[in-house]
């Protein structure tokens, strides 16, 4: 597989996979770990959102920040991309994917990655329509979930062969299959609140939450 990918004049992949990672966990690192697996020739773009400051119990951008890259140090060809947290105003996914385009070109391979649950909300983003005009989709199944593609999904082709993203550089719509990891950041905070020591984090992810005091009202 790995030979395949790299023969030859082989497209270069570029993988975003974002979210608010308030803060991150277990799950989150499941799933670069199963991007990288998946595809062994691209970088993986971790991408903070930019979230409001009025949100009650959020950890700074900073401390977010600070928190996702100790998560994935060591992981090569993964790297956190502040391309959202350097913009200020939401984070549109269509306007990050239009600054990956500028950056890497018409032609190179971008693949989107998203969760089953966040991929089930796309028709409340703005303008999910022109997704596949940007980018390749890809779906993270957890074990015990299975989402409908949304209309607003649907200009996407479905492939079952992930190669096929290397092929060309949009338009394409595939699942992986994750080991289900069941925490969110949301369940996180509540442990946190309640007192409880240990949180299906990774431990230094632990240590600097503790060391920095962080979601004790949440
Ligand atoms: P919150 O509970 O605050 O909503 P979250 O845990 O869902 O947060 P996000 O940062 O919003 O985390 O999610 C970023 C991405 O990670 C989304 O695509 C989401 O579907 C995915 N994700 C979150 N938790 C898991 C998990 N346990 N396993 C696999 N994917 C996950």
């Amino acid at each position: 597989m790995d030979r395949f990918w790299r023969r030859a004049g082989a497209r270069l992949v570029q993988v975003l996979f974002g979210g608010t990672f308030d803060p991150v966990h277990n799950g989150h690192v499941m799933m670069v770990e199963s991007l990288l697996r998946a595809f062994p020739t691209a970088t993986v773009h971790v991408i903070p959102n930019h979230q409001p400051l009025y949100r009650a119990c959020m950890a700074s951008s900073e401390h977010r920040l600070a928190m996702l890259k100790a998560a994935i140090d060591g992981k090569s060809r993964a790297v956190v991309n502040e391309i959202e947290l350097d913009r200020s105003g939401p984070s549109y996914t269509v306007d990050t994917l239009r600054v990956f385009r500028e950056q890497f070109g018409i032609d190179e391979s971008l693949v989107f990655c998203l969760g089953a649950d966040a991929a089930g909300a796309v028709d409340q983003w703005y303008r999910p329509e022109l997704l596949a005009e940007l980018s390749h989709l890809c779906i993270l199944n957890r074990a015990d979930q299975r989402v409908e593609i949304p209309q607003s999904l649907s200009a996407y082709r479905w492939t079952d062969d992930l190669c096929e993203m290397r092929e060309i550089g949009r338009g394409l719509l595939a699942f992986l299959d994750s080991p289900n990891v069941p925490v969110s950041s949301t369940v996180v905070r509540e442990l946190i609140a309640k007192n409880e020591s240990r949180l299906p984090v990774p431990s230094k992810i632990a240590d600097y939450i503790r060391q920095h005091r962080l979601y004790q009202d949440a």
